[in-house]
């Protein structure tokens, strides 16, 4: 199987992708995980992210889709993938489309999780403070301020996706404010799996 989630940030792609992947066994690809790798890591393209991520831009198209063409190329790919966070823009979706003709492989899903900017602000809020009191990272892009960018670039760059793949017929949107089992339990009866 091979799906998309869309959504704003903090409309829970990253913990629907979780229980996406141990039902269906197959990859979650997140390009923000695999950027901020890059950017831990400090290797080229990393250094060159760090501080665009850290602003809450999205990130050079040609870059993003070079990562996705190499990991989609690797041999555990062919059980399937979810992705979130790709495709962002039209382009990257365009480029995307082109690489599964390519490839002779078709994308099934595509889930919109929608959500209302209040409560994203609320959510990733919550999500930074719970990582302090646990000890762990907290995320140069988890505030206020970046949020506001983020969400923007949501608005602007990504939100077209949705039309875009309604006229495929590929869009499914679920309520992503609901509890979270009753988005995993509704998308999954989206995507006939329910
Ligand atoms: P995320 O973890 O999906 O919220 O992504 C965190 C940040 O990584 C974004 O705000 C962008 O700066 C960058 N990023 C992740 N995925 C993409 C993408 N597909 N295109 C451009 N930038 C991206």
């Amino acid at each position: 199987m091979r799906m998309v989630l869309l959504g704003p940030p903090g409309a829970g792609k990253g913990t629907q992708a979780q229980r996406i992947v141990s039902r269906f066994g197959i990859l979650h690809l997140s390009t923000g995980d695999m950027l901020r790798a890059a950017a831990a890591a400090e290797t080229c393209i990393g250094r060159k992210v760090k501080r665009m991520m850290a602003s809450g831009a999205l990130v050079p198209d040609q870059l993003v889709i070079a990562a996705i063409v190499e990991r989609i190329s690797q041999a555990d790919a062919g059980r399937g993938f979810v992705l979130d966070g790709f495709p962002r823009t039209i382009s990257q979706a365009v480029a995307f489309d082109d690489l599964l003709d390519t490839e002779g492989l078709v994308l099934d899903h595509v889930v919109e999780l929608r959500a209302d900017e209040e409560v994203l602000l609320d959510r990733i809020l919550t999500r930074a403070r719970e990582a302090m009191e646990s000890g762990g990272a907290v995320r140069a892009d988890d505030n206020r301020e970046t949020l506001k960018v983020r969400l923007d670039a949501y608005n602007e760059q990504t939100a077209p996706l949705v039309e875009y793949y309604r006229t495929r017929d590929l869009l499914r949107s679920v309520d992503g404010l609901q509890p979270v089992d009753a988005v995993t339990f509704e998308l999954f009866r989206a995507i006939g799996q329910g």
